[in-house]
């Protein structure tokens, strides 16, 4: 089969841990006989660089005529000062708004090799195996007013957390079309004790809760949830969360799996379904890293794990996917590991033999 795919490495390791997904998506295409026409488009820093805008209209051409997306990360020091007419993240926001990519899905799976690279009690996060679903079009990145201004006392600024009745329907339930494809529980997550906005999320997902009778819902608050996620991980399924609670719980969740590097993502416009490809954009849910930038160190397992995701829900190659998943669970069984998740008595790799050893367990199966 033939398919075209937008690749956006964007900038720092966003470039390195790109070059190695690219890698095994042709190993993934010779083994399986599928062509991927990959188009490369520029995003974020780069591209504020060499047109001035964080999102050119060329990249967005590109991602428009594409069946998925692969994005790497965006940002950087360089494009840091507070005063600058635009971000790097712009461009992020910016295309995940133009595409209609409301949903992003970010699982969360403890590699039973790697519980005792964290922080936390490997009887707490053995067996760890979730996912959130971050509302990701809405909410106080995008609501207005979004403003700085001077007043006679001093400055001041404003974001809004807005959401209307029909955009906390649809994420809501994506949360409960995929909690029925797992444990049958879904967490929506809200600080409804507080905000207004929350207050009408957690009245919606009450009332969506009546289309599906079949799936328990539990509402929990953000503060809750976060103290959760360390003290019991194992209690949570599905859960389902606005934008700015979404962003920041899923950093917090990464370390139950070792590292930013490990935990993938997938943006996408609808529910995904068994059998019907869904556009999407797929990135890591780390950023550039500009520290470690082109020094051959960065994981490149949560951007390969994400073209995993890519393979099952926007080209309907769940086989491919598996083969993905497999050979990263293959290559970490034999010990193999970048400085994020390197433990004792392991073999250290960088971004670029990892890249090299997953290929080559595709190809082996
Ligand atoms: P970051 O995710 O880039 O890095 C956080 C920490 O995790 C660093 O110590 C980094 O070295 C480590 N890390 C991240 N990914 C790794 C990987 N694949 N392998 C090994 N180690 C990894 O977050 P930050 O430092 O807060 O932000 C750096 C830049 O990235 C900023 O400009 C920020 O705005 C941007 N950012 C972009 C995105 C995105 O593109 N989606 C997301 C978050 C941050």
């Amino acid at each position: 089969m033939q398919f075209n795919i937008a690749v956006l490495p964007g900038d720092g390791i966003g470039v390195d841990v790109c070059t190695e997904a690219v890698k095994v998506l042709r190993t993934v295409g010779k083994k399986y006989g599928h062509e991927f026409k990959l188009k490369e488009g520029l995003v974020g820093g780069i591209a504020i660089d060499e047109t001035g805008e964080p999102l050119p209209k060329e990249t967005l051409k590109i991602c428009r005529i594409s069946q998925a997306v692969m994005l790497g990360a965006v940002g950087g020091t360089k494009w840091d000062d507070p005063n600058a007419k635009t971000r790097p993240e712009n461009g992020l926001l910016e295309l995940r708004k133009k595409m209609g990519l409301f949903a992003n899905l970010r699982p969360v799976k403890v590699f039973p090799m790697l519980i005792n690279g964290t922080n936390l009690k490997p009887e707490i996060i053995d067996g760890v195996d979730f996912i959130f679903i971050r509302e990701l079009t809405g909410g106080l990145y995008f609501g207005k007013p979004k403003k700085r201004w001077e007043t006679a006392g001093g400055r001041k600024a404003v974001d809004s957390m807005l959401y209307s009745e029909q955009e906390i329907d649809r994420i809501v339930r994506v949360g409960f079309e995929l909690a029925r494809t797992r444990g049958k529980k879904l967490i929506s997550v809200d600080k409804a004790n507080v905000l207004e906005s929350s207050r009408l999320w957690r009245t919606v997902a009450m009332e969506v809760a009546g289309d599906y009778p079949d799936v328990e819902i539990e509402h929990m608050l953000v503060d809750a949830c976060a103290m959760r996620i360390i003290q019991n991980p194992k209690y949570l399924d599905v859960l389902v969360t606005e934008n700015t609670f979404g962003d920041i719980l899923t950093d917090e969740a990464s370390m139950l799996a070792g590292s930013m590097g490990m935990l993938a993502s997938a943006s996408l416009a609808g529910v995904p379904q068994e059998g019907k490809a869904i556009p999407g954009l797929y990135e890591p849910i780390h950023g550039s890293a500009p520290r470690r930038a082109g020094l051959d160190m960065a994981n490149p397992i949560a951007m390969i794990l994400s073209t995993a995701m890519m393979l099952r829900y926007s080209l309907c190659l769940n086989e491919e996917a598996k083969a993905v998943e497999d050979a990263v669970e293959s290559v970490l069984n034999h010990g193999y590991r970048t400085y994020d998740i390197m433990d004792e008595g392991k073999t250290k790799v960088g971004t670029a033999r990892m890249g090299d050893l997953i290929s080559k367990a595709i190809e082996e199966k």
